[in-house]
Protein backbone atom coordinates (compact mmCIF):
# COMPACT_ATOMS: atom_id res chain seq x y z
CA UNK A 1 0.00 0.00 0.00
CA UNK A 2 2.69 2.41 0.87
CA UNK A 3 4.54 1.17 -2.40
CA UNK A 4 1.32 2.34 -4.23
CA UNK A 5 1.19 5.80 -2.95
CA UNK A 6 4.81 6.73 -3.49
CA UNK A 7 7.58 7.56 -1.43
CA UNK A 8 6.40 10.68 0.45
CA UNK A 9 3.07 8.18 2.09
CA UNK A 10 5.26 5.93 2.89
CA UNK A 11 7.65 8.33 5.05
CA UNK A 12 4.91 9.52 6.35
CA UNK A 13 3.21 6.26 7.79
CA UNK A 14 7.24 4.92 9.01
CA UNK A 15 7.07 6.41 12.34
CA UNK A 16 3.50 5.07 13.20
CA UNK A 17 4.40 1.68 12.16
CA UNK A 18 8.04 1.93 13.98
CA UNK A 19 5.79 3.06 17.03
CA UNK A 20 3.17 -0.24 16.53
CA UNK A 21 6.27 -2.39 16.71
CA UNK A 22 7.45 -0.94 19.79
CA UNK A 23 4.26 -1.61 21.40
CA UNK A 24 4.46 -5.33 20.24
CA UNK A 25 7.87 -6.06 21.36
CA UNK A 26 7.10 -4.23 24.53
CA UNK A 27 4.31 -6.76 25.20
CA UNK A 28 6.43 -9.58 24.37
CA UNK A 29 8.88 -8.33 26.58
CA UNK A 30 6.42 -8.18 29.07
CA UNK A 31 4.51 -11.57 28.35
CA UNK A 32 7.96 -12.98 28.96
CA UNK A 33 7.52 -12.11 32.65
CA UNK A 34 4.21 -12.35 33.04
CA UNK A 35 3.42 -15.75 34.23
CA UNK A 36 6.06 -15.37 37.16
CA UNK A 37 4.80 -12.04 38.32
CA UNK A 38 1.58 -13.94 38.64
CA UNK A 39 -0.27 -11.39 36.20
CA UNK A 40 -2.43 -14.08 34.24
CA UNK A 41 -5.17 -15.45 35.63
CA UNK A 42 -8.14 -18.08 34.32
CA UNK A 43 -11.70 -16.92 34.20
CA UNK A 44 -14.35 -19.82 33.52
CA UNK A 45 -17.86 -19.28 31.30
CA UNK A 46 -20.50 -21.90 31.91
CA UNK A 47 -21.94 -24.06 28.99
CA UNK A 48 -25.21 -25.59 30.25
CA UNK A 49 -28.48 -26.94 28.94
CA UNK A 50 -30.85 -24.97 26.66
CA UNK A 51 -33.62 -26.89 27.39
CA UNK A 52 -33.35 -26.22 31.45
CA UNK A 53 -29.91 -24.61 32.22
CA UNK A 54 -28.07 -27.14 34.34
CA UNK A 55 -24.90 -26.55 33.38
CA UNK A 56 -22.65 -29.13 31.75
CA UNK A 57 -19.49 -27.31 32.19
CA UNK A 58 -17.08 -24.34 31.76
CA UNK A 59 -15.03 -22.86 29.03
CA UNK A 60 -11.78 -21.40 30.72
CA UNK A 61 -10.30 -18.02 28.99
CA UNK A 62 -7.10 -16.75 30.04
CA UNK A 63 -6.82 -13.10 31.28
CA UNK A 64 -3.29 -10.69 31.55
CA UNK A 65 -4.24 -8.14 33.95
CA UNK A 66 -0.51 -5.92 33.11
CA UNK A 67 0.52 -3.48 35.76
CA UNK A 68 0.56 -0.08 33.91
CA UNK A 69 -1.85 -1.37 30.55
CA UNK A 70 -4.49 -3.15 32.42
CA UNK A 71 -6.10 -5.85 31.16
CA UNK A 72 -4.95 -7.09 27.70
CA UNK A 73 -7.85 -8.49 25.90
CA UNK A 74 -6.68 -12.05 24.45
CA UNK A 75 -7.27 -11.07 20.63
CA UNK A 76 -4.11 -9.27 21.69
CA UNK A 77 -1.69 -11.04 23.36
CA UNK A 78 -2.41 -14.72 22.52
CA UNK A 79 -1.13 -14.06 18.79
CA UNK A 80 1.54 -12.54 20.49
CA UNK A 81 2.60 -15.58 22.78
CA UNK A 82 1.62 -17.57 19.63
CA UNK A 83 4.40 -15.71 17.37
CA UNK A 84 7.04 -15.63 20.30
CA UNK A 85 6.44 -19.45 21.34
CA UNK A 86 5.65 -18.04 24.67
CA UNK A 87 2.58 -20.19 23.94
CA UNK A 88 3.99 -23.13 24.98
CA UNK A 89 4.26 -22.29 29.09
CA UNK A 90 1.66 -20.44 29.29
CA UNK A 91 -0.77 -22.99 27.60
CA UNK A 92 1.06 -25.75 29.97
CA UNK A 93 0.70 -23.58 33.15
CA UNK A 94 -3.19 -23.15 31.63
CA UNK A 95 -3.55 -27.17 30.90
CA UNK A 96 -2.34 -27.62 34.77
CA UNK A 97 -4.25 -25.01 36.94
CA UNK A 98 -7.30 -26.37 35.19
CA UNK A 99 -6.73 -29.83 35.34
CA UNK A 100 -5.94 -29.15 38.93
CA UNK A 101 -8.75 -27.46 39.99
CA UNK A 102 -11.67 -29.67 38.70
CA UNK A 103 -10.22 -32.51 39.76
CA UNK A 104 -10.63 -31.25 43.02
CA UNK A 105 -14.53 -30.03 42.81
CA UNK A 106 -17.34 -32.31 44.11
CA UNK A 107 -19.22 -32.07 41.10
CA UNK A 108 -17.64 -33.94 37.80
CA UNK A 109 -18.47 -30.92 35.81
CA UNK A 110 -16.50 -30.94 32.20
CA UNK A 111 -13.81 -28.17 31.57
CA UNK A 112 -12.64 -26.96 28.11
CA UNK A 113 -9.61 -25.38 27.58
CA UNK A 114 -8.43 -23.29 24.47
CA UNK A 115 -5.34 -25.19 21.97
CA UNK A 116 -3.57 -23.02 19.80
CA UNK A 117 -2.15 -24.16 16.68
CA UNK A 118 1.84 -23.72 17.62
CA UNK A 119 0.49 -26.23 20.95
CA UNK A 120 -1.41 -28.70 18.73
CA UNK A 121 1.63 -29.48 16.29
CA UNK A 122 4.48 -28.87 18.79
CA UNK A 123 6.23 -32.14 19.71
CA UNK A 124 4.82 -33.55 22.97
CA UNK A 125 1.96 -32.01 23.29
CA UNK A 126 -0.28 -35.59 24.35
CA UNK A 127 2.62 -36.14 26.61
CA UNK A 128 2.16 -33.13 28.48
CA UNK A 129 -1.67 -33.54 28.78
CA UNK A 130 -1.02 -37.24 29.51
CA UNK A 131 1.22 -36.00 32.19
CA UNK A 132 -0.98 -33.81 33.92
CA UNK A 133 -3.89 -35.53 33.78
CA UNK A 134 -2.01 -38.54 35.71
CA UNK A 135 -0.71 -35.39 37.99
CA UNK A 136 -3.83 -34.51 39.00
CA UNK A 137 -6.17 -37.60 38.55
CA UNK A 138 -8.42 -36.21 36.00
CA UNK A 139 -10.50 -37.98 34.31
CA UNK A 140 -9.75 -37.59 30.84
CA UNK A 141 -13.66 -37.56 29.59
CA UNK A 142 -14.06 -34.60 31.58
CA UNK A 143 -11.44 -32.62 29.68
CA UNK A 144 -12.15 -31.27 26.33
CA UNK A 145 -10.09 -29.22 24.26
CA UNK A 146 -11.30 -26.38 21.80
CA UNK A 147 -9.28 -25.95 18.65
CA UNK A 148 -9.99 -23.97 15.39
CA UNK A 149 -9.45 -24.98 11.93
CA UNK A 150 -6.46 -22.78 11.31
CA UNK A 151 -4.89 -25.34 13.61
CA UNK A 152 -5.58 -27.68 10.82
CA UNK A 153 -4.39 -25.98 7.90
CA UNK A 154 -0.74 -25.80 7.91
CA UNK A 155 0.53 -29.14 8.91
CA UNK A 156 -2.66 -31.50 8.71
CA UNK A 157 -0.92 -34.77 9.27
CA UNK A 158 0.85 -33.54 12.20
CA UNK A 159 -1.80 -32.41 13.39
CA UNK A 160 -4.47 -35.56 12.83
CA UNK A 161 -1.75 -37.42 14.67
CA UNK A 162 -1.80 -35.21 17.58
CA UNK A 163 -5.30 -35.27 17.85
CA UNK A 164 -5.56 -39.03 17.79
CA UNK A 165 -2.92 -39.51 20.67
CA UNK A 166 -5.06 -37.06 22.89
CA UNK A 167 -8.22 -39.28 21.21
CA UNK A 168 -6.32 -42.17 23.01
CA UNK A 169 -5.85 -40.81 25.95
CA UNK A 170 -9.68 -40.26 26.60
CA UNK A 171 -10.25 -36.59 26.15
CA UNK A 172 -12.53 -35.15 23.66
CA UNK A 173 -11.99 -32.41 21.02
CA UNK A 174 -14.07 -29.55 20.07
CA UNK A 175 -14.23 -27.64 16.47
CA UNK A 176 -14.35 -23.90 17.60
CA UNK A 177 -15.68 -20.73 15.73
CA UNK A 178 -17.38 -23.38 13.48
CA UNK A 179 -18.43 -21.55 10.11
CA UNK A 180 -15.94 -19.15 10.13
CA UNK A 181 -12.91 -20.81 8.64
CA UNK A 182 -12.26 -22.53 5.53
CA UNK A 183 -13.15 -25.69 4.22
CA UNK A 184 -15.30 -26.55 7.49
CA UNK A 185 -17.02 -29.82 6.14
CA UNK A 186 -14.16 -32.18 4.91
CA UNK A 187 -11.95 -30.82 8.55
CA UNK A 188 -15.17 -32.50 10.16
CA UNK A 189 -14.67 -35.58 7.65
CA UNK A 190 -11.15 -35.77 8.48
CA UNK A 191 -10.33 -34.89 12.17
CA UNK A 192 -11.69 -36.92 15.17
CA UNK A 193 -14.01 -34.23 16.44
CA UNK A 194 -16.46 -34.47 19.33
CA UNK A 195 -17.89 -31.36 18.91
CA UNK A 196 -18.97 -28.76 17.21
CA UNK A 197 -19.51 -25.36 18.71
CA UNK A 198 -21.15 -22.81 16.46
CA UNK A 199 -19.04 -19.73 16.00
CA UNK A 200 -21.27 -16.21 17.74
CA UNK A 201 -21.31 -14.34 14.95
CA UNK A 202 -24.01 -16.72 13.48
CA UNK A 203 -26.17 -16.51 16.91
CA UNK A 204 -25.55 -13.19 17.26
CA UNK A 205 -27.30 -12.38 13.90
CA UNK A 206 -29.75 -14.97 14.41
CA UNK A 207 -32.37 -12.35 14.84
CA UNK A 208 -31.22 -10.15 11.78
CA UNK A 209 -30.04 -11.97 9.36
CA UNK A 210 -31.99 -14.57 7.80
CA UNK A 211 -29.19 -16.39 6.53
CA UNK A 212 -27.87 -16.82 9.51
CA UNK A 213 -30.54 -18.42 10.98
CA UNK A 214 -30.28 -20.82 7.74
CA UNK A 215 -26.61 -21.66 9.14
CA UNK A 216 -27.56 -22.21 12.21
CA UNK A 217 -30.30 -24.46 11.14
CA UNK A 218 -27.75 -26.46 8.40
CA UNK A 219 -25.12 -26.81 11.26
CA UNK A 220 -27.61 -28.19 13.70
CA UNK A 221 -28.43 -31.12 11.05
CA UNK A 222 -25.19 -31.34 10.24
CA UNK A 223 -23.99 -32.45 13.90
CA UNK A 224 -27.38 -34.60 14.00
CA UNK A 225 -26.15 -36.48 10.96
CA UNK A 226 -22.94 -36.71 11.83
CA UNK A 227 -23.91 -37.76 15.41
CA UNK A 228 -21.75 -34.89 17.13
CA UNK A 229 -23.31 -32.51 19.84
CA UNK A 230 -23.56 -28.92 18.61
CA UNK A 231 -22.63 -25.69 21.11
CA UNK A 232 -24.09 -22.52 20.48
CA UNK A 233 -21.41 -19.41 21.85
CA UNK A 234 -22.24 -16.09 22.22
CA UNK A 235 -25.41 -16.59 23.27
CA UNK A 236 -26.69 -13.31 25.18
CA UNK A 237 -30.31 -12.77 24.49
CA UNK A 238 -33.65 -15.11 25.84
CA UNK A 239 -34.86 -14.71 22.07
CA UNK A 240 -31.94 -16.31 20.99
CA UNK A 241 -32.04 -18.94 23.14
CA UNK A 242 -35.47 -19.71 22.19
CA UNK A 243 -34.58 -20.12 18.68
CA UNK A 244 -31.93 -23.01 19.58
CA UNK A 245 -34.32 -24.56 21.62
CA UNK A 246 -36.91 -24.70 18.95
CA UNK A 247 -34.09 -25.95 16.39
CA UNK A 248 -33.06 -28.91 18.25
CA UNK A 249 -29.61 -27.25 19.96
CA UNK A 250 -29.25 -29.19 23.46
CA UNK A 251 -26.29 -26.87 24.58
CA UNK A 252 -25.02 -22.96 25.21
CA UNK A 253 -22.67 -20.91 26.08
CA UNK A 254 -22.72 -16.98 26.52
CA UNK A 255 -23.40 -14.11 28.70
CA UNK A 256 -26.89 -14.93 28.92
CA UNK A 257 -26.04 -17.61 31.16
CA UNK A 258 -22.96 -16.10 32.80
CA UNK A 259 -20.10 -14.45 31.70
CA UNK A 260 -16.70 -15.38 32.58
CA UNK A 261 -15.45 -15.34 36.01
CA UNK A 262 -13.01 -16.64 38.58
CA UNK A 263 -13.50 -19.66 39.89
CA UNK A 264 -13.92 -17.82 43.55
CA UNK A 265 -17.56 -16.93 42.03
CA UNK A 266 -19.01 -20.04 40.86
CA UNK A 267 -18.24 -22.24 43.75
CA UNK A 268 -22.78 -22.16 43.58
CA UNK A 269 -22.59 -23.69 40.38
CA UNK A 270 -19.70 -26.43 41.15
CA UNK A 271 -20.92 -26.95 44.40
CA UNK A 272 -24.81 -26.31 44.19
CA UNK A 273 -27.70 -26.89 42.31
CA UNK A 274 -25.26 -26.51 38.85
CA UNK A 275 -28.17 -24.47 37.60
CA UNK A 276 -27.31 -21.14 35.70
CA UNK A 277 -30.48 -19.25 35.40
CA UNK A 278 -30.41 -17.29 32.22
CA UNK A 279 -30.58 -13.43 33.11
CA UNK A 280 -33.61 -12.22 31.44
P1 LIG B 1 -13.06 -18.44 21.93
O1 LIG B 1 -12.40 -19.70 22.34
O2 LIG B 1 -14.00 -18.52 20.77
O3 LIG B 1 -13.79 -17.93 23.25
C1 LIG B 1 -15.04 -17.32 23.29
C2 LIG B 1 -14.92 -15.82 23.42
O4 LIG B 1 -16.23 -15.24 23.35
C3 LIG B 1 -14.33 -15.36 24.75
O5 LIG B 1 -13.59 -14.17 24.48
C4 LIG B 1 -15.57 -15.05 25.58
O6 LIG B 1 -15.33 -14.15 26.62
C5 LIG B 1 -16.46 -14.47 24.51
N1 LIG B 1 -17.89 -14.60 24.83
C6 LIG B 1 -18.50 -15.60 25.49
N2 LIG B 1 -19.83 -15.41 25.55
C7 LIG B 1 -20.08 -14.25 24.90
C8 LIG B 1 -21.27 -13.51 24.62
O7 LIG B 1 -22.40 -13.89 24.98
N3 LIG B 1 -21.13 -12.36 23.91
C9 LIG B 1 -19.91 -11.91 23.50
N4 LIG B 1 -19.86 -10.76 22.83
N5 LIG B 1 -18.76 -12.58 23.75
C10 LIG B 1 -18.85 -13.74 24.44
P2 LIG B 1 -12.15 -13.92 25.11
O8 LIG B 1 -12.12 -14.41 26.53
O9 LIG B 1 -11.83 -12.49 24.83
O10 LIG B 1 -11.20 -14.86 24.26
C11 LIG B 1 -10.97 -14.62 22.90
C12 LIG B 1 -10.24 -15.76 22.26
O11 LIG B 1 -8.91 -15.86 22.79
C13 LIG B 1 -10.87 -17.12 22.50
O12 LIG B 1 -11.95 -17.31 21.61
C14 LIG B 1 -9.69 -18.03 22.23
O13 LIG B 1 -9.53 -18.25 20.85
C15 LIG B 1 -8.52 -17.21 22.74
N6 LIG B 1 -8.15 -17.69 24.10
C16 LIG B 1 -8.66 -17.34 25.30
N7 LIG B 1 -8.06 -18.03 26.31
C17 LIG B 1 -7.15 -18.84 25.71
C18 LIG B 1 -6.19 -19.83 26.21
O14 LIG B 1 -6.10 -20.14 27.41
N8 LIG B 1 -5.39 -20.43 25.27
C19 LIG B 1 -5.49 -20.16 23.93
N9 LIG B 1 -4.67 -20.79 23.10
N10 LIG B 1 -6.39 -19.28 23.45
C20 LIG B 1 -7.20 -18.62 24.31
MG1 LIG C 1 -12.96 -21.54 22.69
MG1 LIG D 1 -15.13 -19.98 20.19
MG1 LIG E 1 -15.69 -17.46 18.57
Amino acid sequence: RAKLEGKGTFRFFEPAMGAQIRERRSMEHDLRNALENGELSLVYQPQARVESGRVLGFEVLLRWNHPVRGAVPPSVFIPIAEESGLILKIGEWVMRQVCQEAAAWQRPLNIAVNVSPLQLSSEGFASMVRHILDETRLSPERLEIEITETALIRDPNRALSALEKLKALGINIAMDDFGTGYSSLSNLQNFPFDKIKIDRSFIQAVHTKPQAAAIVRAVLGLGRGLGLPVIAEGVETSEELRFLGLEGCVEAQGYLFGRPAPITELTSLIFGNAVAHPQC
